[in-house]
């Protein structure tokens, strides 16, 4: 019933012309592939659904809760319901190189990204590293998530740093970004256990 609705969306183009209140009526019940789909159909509709607005995050909301209940947490920090619902279940190739090898792809939850382990690896420094040969102050490095023993983003590091040297109150600003870092943690945490939950119910 849900897809005949969401063909029926395709076929008519008056969706456009709808307020943005009709259209999130008309997206409930849409699983979030459909809703990708829907996005992809005009400029309007990419425009309200990948917006961060209240209205559009509640439908993606909605749409995990009732297409991925396993995924119970919230999303970390910063991120919007669609690249949470795209890195938690939607993500089929590795966003650097397109390896679509399951066996290959992981989720990184620390950096936001599904990478196959190659492409991983290139953006990844150690964090002796980092200070030692990259004199990246440990301030900065405090302020990044890292992953295990392995080491932090490279991309996560440049905008760190490039933040850190702007900021004249660095105190307040490093106490500021390592709550965060905790924050981020927690739900990283919290986003992980619902992910074994449902592999253990899987299994069994
Ligand atoms: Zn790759």
């Amino acid at each position: 019933m849900i897809i005949s609705k969401y063909n029926q969306l395709q076929k008519v183009p008056y969706l456009i012309l709808l307020p943005n209140e009709v259209l999130a009526e008309i997206c409930e019940n849409l699983s979030p592939t459909d809703l990708y789909s829907l996005a992809s159909t005009s400029k309007k509709l990419r425009n309200f659904l990948w917006s961060t607005s209240t209205i559009t995050q509640q439908i993606w909301r909605n749409s995990r809760r009732l297409y991925f209940p396993q995924y119970k947490s919230q999303p970390l920090k910063d991120m919007s319901e669609q690249k949470y619902i795209y890195l938690a279940a939607l993500a089929k190739k590795c966003q650097f190189c397109d390896e679509k090898e399951p066996r290959k792809l992981k989720k990184y939850w620390e950096f936001q990204v599904y990478s196959c382990e190659c492409c991983i690896q290139k953006r990844i420094v150690s964090h002796k590293s980092l200070l030692k040969k990259h004199k990246i102050p440990e301030d900065v490095l405090s302020a990044c998530l890292s992953f295990g023993e392995q080491g932090y983003f490279v991309p996560d590091v440049l905008t760190a740093q490039l933040e850190y040297s702007k900021t004249i109150d660095k105190f307040s600003w490093v106490t500021h970004k390592q709550l965060d870092v905790i924050q981020q943690k927690c739900r990283i945490i919290s986003i992980l256990l619902d992910e074994f939950h449902a592999d253990s119910i899987l299994r069994h």
